[in-house]
């Protein structure tokens, strides 16, 4: 028999090349996504007894033969009839789509346009489909040479299921080689629910033939079976994958293992993990791995994967997840994410949208159930009330410091995520101890809270560098964070807005009194006269580019001088920094310092009152360069030059 393909257009065949030629490889998952689907059906046919016969090996395979490449399963294969209601006709129902669709998207067009089988014609100038119903019927074989029209007859075929043969065009070559093929399987079928089948692979195993004498160990000899080179057939899939189980079936080993099965070139564990499991409003599948979100944000590397009933379909998940959870690695199945569709389309796509939501929830769900079990307590029943009182950290403030960075940085792009983070969020002091946004300020406000009822949080950056501010605020009493993510001065701000009268302030970001403006003010020991004829001295002997000279009033037990630097002029420098453009201005300024003069300090009297201008100046010079020592700021000439100054006046 011959016929007509029951097409609109005149030749749909190079419109499918031309538009799809981007993505020609996603044929195979097309193809061998039918041989699956078409065995999966026969084994329910033949769970429900409305198939008898035996079952047999259904895996299926893949061959290159010369220049043909063949998919063949064992599955329910097709009937004339069925070769004219699915491929002739309505097969090309999905080809209609695409011409409506691509009128105007046209720039815009991803691959997956789902033209099921008609992608063969992407890479084939020749198909041939040569099938055996499981129903007894005549086996038929089918083939179509890329123009509108067919040929179909009886086929010799004895066995049940379906070949898929397609003659590989000229320029499509690549789709004979074994290793592109083997890469194509590994990234979209790696997972498909039915064994699947390509070529041979070596393994090492013992020889039951042929052994080797050696030593036993007591001066005599014995036999060792040799290791011998065994080919066995490749298959490339694993078919029951671990987001497909049931939560309770795995371990936190079978987790881990199927991380690295999913990336095998991370060598680095998981901390944890969440496994999605919805079936209403919509189907959702997958687990979300939680890793180690160090210093740099690099969401390019083992992305999430999302899949459609264990199909791959892309790893660039923009769109389907917030961006912050991109930081995350994983799989996500679900056959409710439309995949035929362009990006912008997936976007507003209520499912998507919901998922995403649900997606968001179930992470904040399980950082909130983290921050209430203590470590050890793998119990779900026996957690808050006890656990607060305990000694044991919480199974949230063991990892916070892995994943600071990504709670921070979800805060900061999801309002939704943030409302709920206020309650789990953590910060932690320089002592290492954390504490719940709350807890916090109910620990700090007694002592911490200025003149104009804010509560003032300071904190510290680096707890070397600001060793000597942080050992001063503590010795009033004080506490000081320590706040060293990359994205610090976007978080600090986010705070600041959220928790109401609250202000963050870097212990170097002005001397100890003044970190925190209290209502009583230390007497002064010099008049206004002093203190007019003291500042030129001392600024004679500085960098007045870098230093603007402060005097103020503080213990005489202080340091004669600090520096500290204005906190907003800093947290918007480092902002700009790491935000990229739109604050460029900030960004340019210099380092400035403020160089605070204690007037009440003995030696600043000494400076005062030191007859011999010579001395004078080599006092100042002494205690400005302590001052710079203590912030790291005294470097390479004038250290040299402090250090034998010093050893002169000793
Ligand atoms: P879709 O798979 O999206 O339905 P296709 O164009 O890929 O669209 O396939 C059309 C139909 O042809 C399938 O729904 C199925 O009924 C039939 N079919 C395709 N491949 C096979 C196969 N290997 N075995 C049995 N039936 C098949």
């Amino acid at each position: 028999m011959q016929g007509n393909l029951n097409v609109q257009t005149e030749n749909i065949f190079p419109v499918i090349k031309k538009f799809l030629y981007s993505d020609h490889e996603i044929f195979l998952r097309e193809l061998i996504s039918n041989a699956v689907d078409a065995t999966q059906k026969l084994k329910a046919l033949s769970s429900r007894g409305e198939f008898k016969g035996e079952l047999g090996d259904l895996t299926v395979e893949v061959k290159i033969e010369k220049k043909k490449l063949i998919i063949s399963d064992r599955g329910i294969g097709m009937s004339a009839d069925e070769i004219e209601k699915y491929i002739n006709q309505i097969a090309f129902s999905g080809a209609n789509d695409f011409l409506d669709k691509y009128k105007d998207v046209q720039e815009n067009l991803i691959g997956h346009f789902g033209l099921g089988f008609y992608s063969a014609f992407m890479v084939a100038d020749k198909v041939e489909i040569d099938t055996k119903s499981y129903k007894d019927v005549p086996a038929m074989h089918w083939s179509c040479d890329g123009s509108p029209e067919f040929e179909m007859k009886e086929s010799k075929r004895k066995e049940r299921g379906t070949d898929i043969i397609l003659h590989i065009a000229d320029d499509c070559k690549e789709f004979l080689e074994e290793h592109r093929i083997l890469e194509l399987l590994k990234k979209y079928c790696r997972f498909m629910p039915i064994a699947i089948r390509f070529g041979e692979e070596s393994v090492w195993v013992d020889s039951e033939t042929e052994f080797n004498e050696v030593d036993d160990g007591n001066g005599g000899k014995k036999k060792e079976p040799k290791r011998v080179e065994k080919k066995q057939p490749r298959i490339i899939n694993d078919t029951d994958p671990a987001w497909r189980k049931k939560p309770a079936d795995l371990t936190d080993e079978d987790y881990k293992k199927f991380y690295h099965e999913l990336y095998p070139m991370n060598f680095e564990d998981p901390l944890f993990q969440i496994h999605l499991n919805v079936d209403y409003p919509f189907n959702l599948t997958g687990i979300l791995y939680f890793p180690k979100v160090r210093k740099t944000i690099d969401p390019n590397r083992n992305k999430i994967q999302l899949y459609c009933n264990q199909v791959f379909v892309t790893d660039s998940v923009e769109g389907v997840v917030p961006e912050y959870l991109m930081l995350l690695h994983g799989v996500l199945d679900s056959p409710d994410i439309p995949l035929n569709v362009s990006r912008s389309y997936l976007q507003s796509d209520s499912n998507v949208k919901k998922i995403a939501q649900h997606i968001s929830k179930k992470v904040a769900d399980k950082l909130e159930e983290m921050s209430k079990k203590a470590v050890g307590n793998e119990n779900e029943n026996e957690k808050t009330a006890d656990t607060k009182l305990s000694t044991f950290n919480s199974q949230l403030e063991e990892k916070w410091d892995d994943i600071k960075i990504f709670v921070e940085y979800g805060m900061l792009t999801e309002e939704k995520f943030c409302e709920r983070a206020m309650k789990f969020a953590l910060l932690k002091n320089t002592e290492g101890k954390y504490f719940k946004l709350d807890d916090y300020r109910d620990k700090v406000k007694a002592l911490q809270t200025d003149k104009d009822k804010n509560v003032i949080y300071l904190y510290a950056t680096d707890v070397d560098e600001q060793h000597a501010y942080i050992a001063k605020a503590k010795e009033k009493g004080y506490d000081v964070l320590l706040m060293d993510s990359v994205l610090n001065s976007h978080y600090i701000n986010l705070l600041e807005q959220k928790i109401e009268k609250t202000r963050f302030v870097r212990v170097d970001g002005d001397t100890v009194e003044k970190l925190i403006a209290h209502e009583d003010s230390i007497p002064e020991k010099l008049t206004q006269e002093q203190k007019d004829k003291l500042k030129p001295i001392i600024e004679g002997e500085v960098d007045k580019q870098r230093y603007t000279v402060q005097l103020e009033s503080m213990e005489s037990t202080d340091q004669p001088m600090v520096i500290t630097q204005n906190e907003f002029m800093r947290r918007y420098k480092e902002m700009s920094q790491t935000s990229g453009g739109g604050m460029g201005f900030y960004g340019e300024l210099p380092d400035n310092y403020n160089l605070v003069v204690n007037i009440n300090h003995p030696l600043i009297e000494q400076v005062l009152n030191e007859p011999d201008a010579e001395k004078q100046k080599q006092l100042v010079h002494q205690l400005t360069d302590l001052a710079l020592l203590s912030n790291g700021l005294l470097k390479g000439e004038a250290l040299t030059q402090f250090i034998k100054r010093s050893v002169e006046m000793i």
